[in-house]
Formats: C-alpha cells, sequence, structure tokens
C-alpha cells in the first residue's frame, strides 16, 4: 500500500528516495544471479497460493487505480464546483475524496489480511519441508555444521521468506502498477506537461541508485562488525571464557577490544544512517524542479486559455506517484537478488543429499535374530570440501563430501552370534565408538560391508533397521521435557505399567517416585537437573521400554559413587539379558562377562578372543589389562583373602 499513506506528498517524493527498503534480504547475503531458473524454484514455493495472489494483485491494482483519482476530483472542485458555485457538486467531490481514501484502507486492510496469510503459509510450507529434510541427514551433517547455523536458517532465514512474499514482490507490483496508472492518466491529461515530469527522472534516479550502493557496501561492513561482536561476545561470557579472562588477568584487556569492536559498530551505524543525505538533500531541491516546469509551463498553457488551473493542481499532485515508484524501483534488481539470496541459503540444505539413503527397494525388517557380521569393513569420515572459491564461508554449501585420507577402521571383521556380548576395549581414538556408528547406518561403510541376519545393512531400511536396535552412551541426552515424555520417547505407546516396570528394573523408579512431581518432573538442560547417574539410570529405562533385540553400550567411564555404580550396574544387566549387544567396555566386570573381546588398535582389529586367552597370549590386550586393571583385581583379591595376601607376602 505504498503511496497510499503517510508518505505521500504534494508534487514531490519522500525524502528517502525509496531507499529506505535497502535491507531487504540481508545485506550480508553474496549476491544471487537472478536466472529464470532460480526465479522458478521460488515461484515453486508461492505457486499454491495462486488464489491469494490473484485476490493481492487484484488488490494492488484497485488501489494504483483508485490512486488516480483524488486529483481529479481536486481538479473537479477547482474547474467546476468552485467557479460555478455548484454546492452539490462541491459536496459530491469532496466526499469522493474521503470515501476513496476509505475503500482504499479497506482494500489495503484486506490485502495485508490475505498477504500475511500467504506469507505465513509459504514459510510454514519451507519450514516443514526443511525440517523434514535435516532429519533425513546423517550425522556427518550435524558433526560438520555450527547448531547456531541450522537453527538460524530454519528461523532467521525461512522468516526472512515472509519479509520477501509481502514486501518485496508486493512492492513491485504495487509501484508497476502506480507507474502504469500515473503515466496513462497523466499522458491523457496533457502529453507535453507528461513528457515534462518524466524528464527530470533520470536526476534523481542515477544518483538513487549510486546511494543504494553505497549503504548497502556499509551495511555489509556493519554486519560483518558486529557477527564479529558477538562471535567475542559469545566466547568470553561463558563459564569456560570468563574463567580463562580470570586466570590469566585479561579481563581489562578484554574489554578493551571489546570497545573498540562495539565502537566499529557504532561509528559504521551512524555513517551507514548519514549516507547519501546531503546527496538527497541536493535531490530534495532539485525534485522542485518538477513541480516548478509544471507549474512555469502548465501556467502558460492556462494563461492561454488551453489548460485549466485544476489540470495544473491535479499534475502536481500526481508527480508524487511517479517520483516515489520510480525511485524505489531503481533498485528493483537488488531487492529481487535480496529476496533470492534469502531462498538460495534455504535451498542450500534443501539440496544436501543425505550420505546415508535407503535404496528403492530397500528391506523392511520385520524381526531379527540378531546376529552380526563385519566383513574387511574399512571407513573414513566424510569430510566436507569446501568450495575454492570461498574458502572461508562458513555454510555448508551444497555440501559436496568426500572421505579423509585417514582410516578410522581400517579391515575389520568379527562376527556376534545372537544374543552374545562382546566388549570393544581399544586405546583412545582405535574407532570403538565409530563402529558404534556404522551399527545403526549413521554412516555407511567406506569399504567392506556389515550383515545383520545376511543381510548386508545398505539394503535394510534405516528407520526398520534402528526399531531394532537402542543405545545407551556415556552421555546421556534428556530432552527438556518431562522424565514420562522422555521415556515415552522409546515407545510412544507404552502403558504406565510398562513404563513403571521399565523403570524399576533401571532401579530409577523410587528416586522418581520421591521427586515432588513424580514421573511428571521436568529434566533437561533447565528446570529440575538429575544427576550423571540418575540420567543414566533414565536412559537404561528408556532403552528397556524399548525392548531392542541389539543393544550398543558406551559405559561411562566417569567416576561414581559405590551406591550409583552398583544400581547403574544391576540395571544394565537387566538390560543386557537375552540381547546381542555391543559394548565399549571400561569396567572389568564387563570385560570379564562378555562372550567375546574385541581388541582394536589404530582402526584395526588387533585381537579377538575370551579374556583368559588374552591375557596369556601377552598381547595389547594383556598390556592394557595391567595397565588398567591389574591393580584393582590384586586389591579385590586382597581384600577377599587377606591371610592369602599376607602368606604371598
Ligand atoms: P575413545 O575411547 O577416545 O572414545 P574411540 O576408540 O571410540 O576413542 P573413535 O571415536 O571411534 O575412537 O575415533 C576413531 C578415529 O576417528 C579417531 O582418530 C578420531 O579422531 C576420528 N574421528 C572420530 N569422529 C570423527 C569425525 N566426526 N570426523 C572425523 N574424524 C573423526
Amino acid at each position: 500500500m505504498r503511496g497510499m499513506g503517510m508518505e505521500r506528498s504534494l508534487g514531490g517524493y519522500g525524502r528517502t528516495f525509496g531507499l529506505q527498503r535497502q535491507e531487504m534480504g540481508g545485506p550480508d547475503r553474496p549476491p544471487v544471479k537472478v536466472d529464470r531458473a532460480r526465479l522458478g524454484r521460488v515461484a515453486r514455493y508461492f505457486a499454491p497460493y495462486w488464489p491469494q495472489w490473484i485476490v493481492i494483485f487484484l488488490c494492488i491494482a484497485a488501489t494504483a487505480g483508485l490512486g488516480v483519482l483524488p486529483p481529479l476530483c481536486v481538479r473537479g472542485i477547482l474547474d467546476h464546483a468552485i467557479p460555478d458555485k455548484d454546492m452539490r457538486l462541491l459536496y459530491l467531490l469532496v466526499g469522493a475524496i474521503v470515501g476513496l481514501n476509505i475503500v482504499t484502507g479497506l482494500i489495503g486492510v484486506l490485502q495485508n489480511w490475505v498477504n500475511a496469510r500467504v506469507g505465513q503459509g509459504i514459510m510454514f510450507d519451507l519450514r516443514n519441508h526443511l525440517y523434514g529434510h535435516l532429519q533425513k541427514q546423517s550425522l556427518g551433517f550435524y558433526t560438520r555444521t555450527r547448531a547456531g547455523e541450522i537453527v538460524s536458517r530454519l528461523n532467521n532465514d525461512v522468516g526472512a521468506v515472509h519479509g520477501v512474499a509481502t514486501g518485496t514482490v508486493v512492492s513491485i507490483v504495487s509501484n508497476l502498477m502506480t507507474l502504469v496508472a500515473t503515466v496513462t492518466v497523466i499522458f491523457s491529461m496533457n502529453a507535453s506537461l507528461a513528457a515534462l515530469a518524466v524528464v527530470v527522472v533520470p536526476a534523481f534516479y542515477l544518483p538513487t541508485r549510486i546511494v543504494g550502493k553505497v549503504r548497502r557496501r556499509l551495511s555489509s561492513e556493519t554486519q560483518a562488525v558486529q557477527a564479529d561482536l558477538v562471535a567475542f561476545m559469545e566466547e568470553r561470557l561463558n563459564i569456560g571464557g570468563i574463567m580463562l579472562s580470570k586466570l590469566f588477568g585479561q579481563s581489562r584487556a578484554d574489554a578493551q577490544t571489546f570497545r573498540e569492536r562495539n565502537r566499529q559498530v557504532m561509528d559504521l551505524t551512524v555513517k551507514q544512517a548519514m549516507a547519501g543525505r546531503w546527496l538527497f538533500m541536493c535531490l530534495s531541491v532539485i525534485s522542485v524542479a518538477g513541480p516548478a516546469l509544471i507549474y512555469l509551463f502548465g501556467g502558460r498553457l492556462a494563461i492561454g486559455g488551453e489548460i485549466s488551473i485544476g489540470t495544473i493542481i491535479a499534475f502536481a499532485a500526481y508527480l508524487s506517484n511517479l517520483y516515489r515508484p520510480i525511485g524505489q524501483l531503481a533498485n528493483v534488481y537488488v531487492d529481487i537478488q535480496g529476496g533470492l539470496a534469502v531462498f538460495e541459503r534455504i535451498f542450500e540444505y534443501l539440496d544436501t543429499t543425505p550420505e546415508v539413503e535407503d535404496r528403492p527397494d530397500a528391506l523392511v525388517l520385520g524381526s531379527t535374530r540378531g546376529h552380526l557380521r563385519l566383513e574387511h569393513v574399512s571407513f573414513s569420515y566424510p569430510v566436507r570440501r569446501r568450495p575454492s572459491a570461498a574458502p572461508e564461508k562458513e555454510e555448508p554449501t551444497s555440501e559436496s563430501t568426500e572421505s579423509s585420507a585417514r582410516l578410522a577402521l581400517d579391515d575389520v571383521s568379527f562376527e556376534v552370534q545372537p544374543g552374545q556380548r562382546v566388549a570393544l576395549v581399544g586405546p583412545s581414538g582405535a574407532g570403538k565408538t565409530t563402529i558404534t556408528y556404522l551399527l545403526p547406518r549413521f554412516y555407511d561403510p567406506t569399504a567392506g560391508r556389515i550383515l545383520l541376519d545376511g543381510h548386508d545393512l545398505r539394503d535394510i531400511q534405516q528407520d526398520s533397521l534402528r526399531a531394532h536396535m537402542a543405545a545407551v552412551t556415556q552421555d546421556t541426552f534428556l530432552f527438556h521435557a518431562t522424565i514420562r515424555e522422555n521415556l515415552l520417547y522409546a515407545r510412544p505407546d507404552a502403558s504406565d505399567e510398562a513404563i513403571t516396570m521399565a523403570a524399576r528394573a533401571a532401579n530409577i523408579h523410587d528416586f522418581i517416585m520421591d521427586l515432588p512431581e513424580g514421573y511428571d518432573t521436568v529434566v533437561g538442560s533447565r528446570g529440575f537437573r538429575l544427576s550423571g547417574g540418575e540420567k543414566q539410570r533414565v536412559a537404561i529405562a528408556r532403552a528397556l521400554l524399548k525392548d531392542p533385540r541389539i543393544l550398543i553400550l558406551d559405559e561411562a567411564t566417569s567416576n561414581l559413587d559405590a551406591t550409583s555404580e552398583y544400581l547403574i550396574q544391576e540395571a544394565l544387566e537387566k538390560l543386557l539379558q537375552g540381547r546381542t549387544s555391543i559394548i565399549i567396555a571400561h569396567r572389568l566386570s564387563t570385560i570379564l562377562n562378555a562372550d567375546q573381546i574385541v581388541v582394536m588398535d589404530r582402526g584395526k582389529v588387533v585381537e579377538i578372543g575370551a579374556h583368559a586367552d588374552l591375557v596369556d597370549a601377552g598381547g595389547l590386550y594383556a598390556k592394557l589389562y595391567r595397565q588398567q586393571f591389574s591393580r584393582v583385581v590384586e586389591q579385590a583379591r586382597l581384600s577377599a583373602d587377606p591371610q592369602g595376601g599376607n602368606r604371598r607376602r
């Protein structure tokens, strides 16, 4: 509804010369080529709302059409009503001016309403589409992308789409229509006066474009400095950063750095606000040239009796309807670029193909015996190939990935019979966690294959494979929700009895019942917090509720007190019963209870066997065992048999 409101001025144009929309689309966006393919892709998101678009364009057309009528009414008043002393006509024309404004206002309300629905609708579709797509991304995508970045795209970029749909598109169409309507009317009123009005257009069209460029440059500089400032604050104003700053006595230096960056932001923002103001001031002087020419030449024509006074006044009034849209359309290309850039950032994510995908004819695994077999499995983590043109950009681009040269797993083979327990043992970085990532297909092997009941995992539909697996990791993740909701995440249809049974088996039921709101107590990042041991038992209950055939367990290395340790051990024992289990083992008891110990080092399996055999073999396992556990075993033996110990001494 530009041009119909406050901005309107008689015979001139607004002080910002159409540059008030420069921020549209975010100035930090890289320039995007406006081509048919991109426009077509964006149009596909607009297309489902075509009936609403028709309403919007009709509203704009009606507004533009009605916008040319008030000056005609003024002409009627000056040329007919007053000279003819026709009070009826005077009332009618003044009434028409007021009525037209009311009608235009009502159309504006309708247009805004439809427009908001379309804008929100497109956002709704895009956000759902993007969320669904992000869910399908492999683990690698999330390890490579900053969490804040993903949320920012889902939130800010998708949010900016609303601005494109309700701002850019509408403003372009509305300006074009106002322009066409005004040009048509003024040329039909008097062609030579209309030509005069148009003559001054280049005088402000070109400077407007130049100032637009300067402001955009300043704007992107400001954004960059602002991003620096935010990054600095995030780094320093958190527990780790502030501790470091205090310990190393850098508080004053940090404050100084902060002040400098803060000042840069301030200076640039002021510069940006002032950019082009002098030029605009000069231009507003020039802008008087339009009405001056009209009054001069129109006045001469009026003296000659060729046109009426009303026509001159109406003409002068039309100038604002002419110059303002031209000023705004001067930067139309940049507006479109900005709008496309918003979509482009969303498309970058939508174009990211997940590294792990289901085959079209993938097997839906109804049940499984839990027989696992790794055959010559090698794996290296995919690394993102940055495009050489923009090596420093944080964006995930179109996610071209390739495997890193380093093998995290190198020709790994072993077999786990249904119901067996396998303990994975080895030094840090050996590849134990990596194996637990390949089993639920968070990644697929680079070479070799993993078989479940004889089926290559790559042939099995991911969801159906994971339906038979559960994992209890060191780092228990619970949602910021109630304990019940956290447990139900494993099996949404679980009854209260099933939940209680799982919690009892995990030795956490009594603890939960002692909480103020029992199972409805909110846990998580905020609110009530559970201790590490309690969280783990909730995780065990969650896994029990899922009742998987295959269990992946990453034992906690952290030292818990004896009671907590005991409760967890007992709970784990129940969880492990009768399941195929792959355990990254840190406790001697777990290792001793395993059917098979797979010893890994630098991505390779170096030994496989039972505890006693491996100790006798005197290899890596024996060494690790001596380093980590022999003292514990000796102490346990001594405390159980002190006389024996004395005898030996
Ligand atoms: P730890 O006992 O310390 O957890 P681990 O035996 O579980 O070690 P893994 O986590 O499987 O070891 O790591 C194996 C190798 O893969 C390591 O060299 C590690 O640096 C590398 N690695 C792990 N995750 C990634 C990743 N996302 N991207 C690239 N390399 C990775």
